[in-house]
């Protein structure tokens, strides 16, 4: 049975920042040791989680309260990086929540120095806002809290600290949160898709060419566990041949490079994408775009009717006539 749903700004600051390290800590995004996150009530006084306390058992209690007098309530000490939590609120009046971690993909782009690419999945950019990066200090300095500052100033909802982590803002913490999670997604993707296309070059010299989307009419294939045949159009068989429907979770491993080949230059992989090789950019992407279309028509002739699929006879004679190793693309019209 689902928890009915709570209104999460209506709950005590305590609970609400335990809760959202709870998600932290329960998806592996930091560490017993790692981590903070801190909001500002409707009086103005910040609650941040303490500092030296396993952040896999916190409970609302062990939370601490640093009025705007700058009394500290509790019975801890408050987080080693309150200074900038501090400095932060004190130069930023539009920020309510502040939320700082290092899960291991977001900490890998800090140590390259590079701001993941948040135009990978649909709505991240949106979700995200605008991605800096600040200059490295030592951790629990003022330095770093201004060269976090710093960075803000230009308006960013989340900054990258080189050979650190990540600090997300926002107006609220559940706002700071999907943004700093949302961010972490498209870092492990971009990882992910990174060595998923390696493992699939070594294996295959010829392929020279990756592309993996998410196309509408592709992925209606995707979620609903139904292939697509592509014995409709000759044009689609010829480049395409069978599409393989693969489990979701295949595209974590290297068994993909086993599957993809001349044979099968294009797989859909379930509730996550298509992903189709080309000796180019160009015949990659042309074998995308192809399967693209020949979702769309079969779903388009389902609407209409029975649909009547090439025979073995036709489908065998396109076979000899376009090997899949010949220039395919020089018979398109
Ligand atoms: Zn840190």
């Amino acid at each position: 049975m689902l928890t009915p749903c709570r209104n999460f700004s209506l709950m005590h600051p305590r609970d609400r920042l335990v809760e959202i390290m709870q998600r932290i800590y329960d998806y592996s995004m930091t560490t017993t040791s790692g981590g903070n996150l801190s909001l500002l009530d409707s009086d103005g006084d910040m609650w941040i989680t303490p500092a030296g306390i396993d952040k896999g058992t916190l409970v609302p209690e062990d939370m601490v309260c640093v009025t705007k007098d700058g009394n500290i309530i509790g019975r801890h000490k408050p987080s080693s990086e309150y200074p900038f939590h501090q400095t932060i609120y004190q130069r930023n009046n539009h920020v309510k929540a502040i939320l700082h971690a290092h899960p291991p993909a977001l900490a890998a782009f800090s140590v390259i120095r590079q701001i993941p690419n948040t135009l990978v999945i649909p709505q991240a950019a949106d979700v995200c806002g605008k991605v800096g990066i600040a200059k490295y200090a030592t951790p629990g300095t003022q330095e770093l809290a201004d060269n976090i500052t710093e960075s803000l100033n230009d308006g960013y909802d989340i900054v990258l600290l080189e050979n650190h982590g990540i600090v997300a803002i926002g107006p609220d913490l559940l706002t700071a949160f999907q943004r700093f999670e949302t961010l972490d997604f498209c870092a492990r993707i971009i990882i992910r898709a990174g060595l998923l296309h390696n493992s699939i070059y070594e294996a295959h010299p010829e392929i020279c060419a990756i592309t993996t989307a998410q196309p509408p009419n592709i992925m209606a294939y995707g979620i609903t566990d139904t292939e697509l045949d592509t014995k409709t159009l000759p044009e689609n068989y010829i480049l395409l041949r069978s599409i393989p429907l693969l489990k979701y979770g295949i595209e974590f491993t290297d068994g993909v490079a086993s599957i993809v080949s001349k044979q099968t230059p294009v797989v859909i992989f379930q509730n996550d994408a298509i992903l189709a090789t080309g000796s180019s950019i160009l015949k990659a992407f042309d074998r995308l775009e192809v399967a693209e279309r020949a979702a769309q028509t079969v779903l388009y002739s389902l609407s209409l009717g029975k649909i009547v699929p090439l025979n073995s006879e036709q489908v065998g004679d396109l076979e000899r006539k376009f090997p899949v190793n010949c220039g395919v693309f020089i018979i398109k019209e």
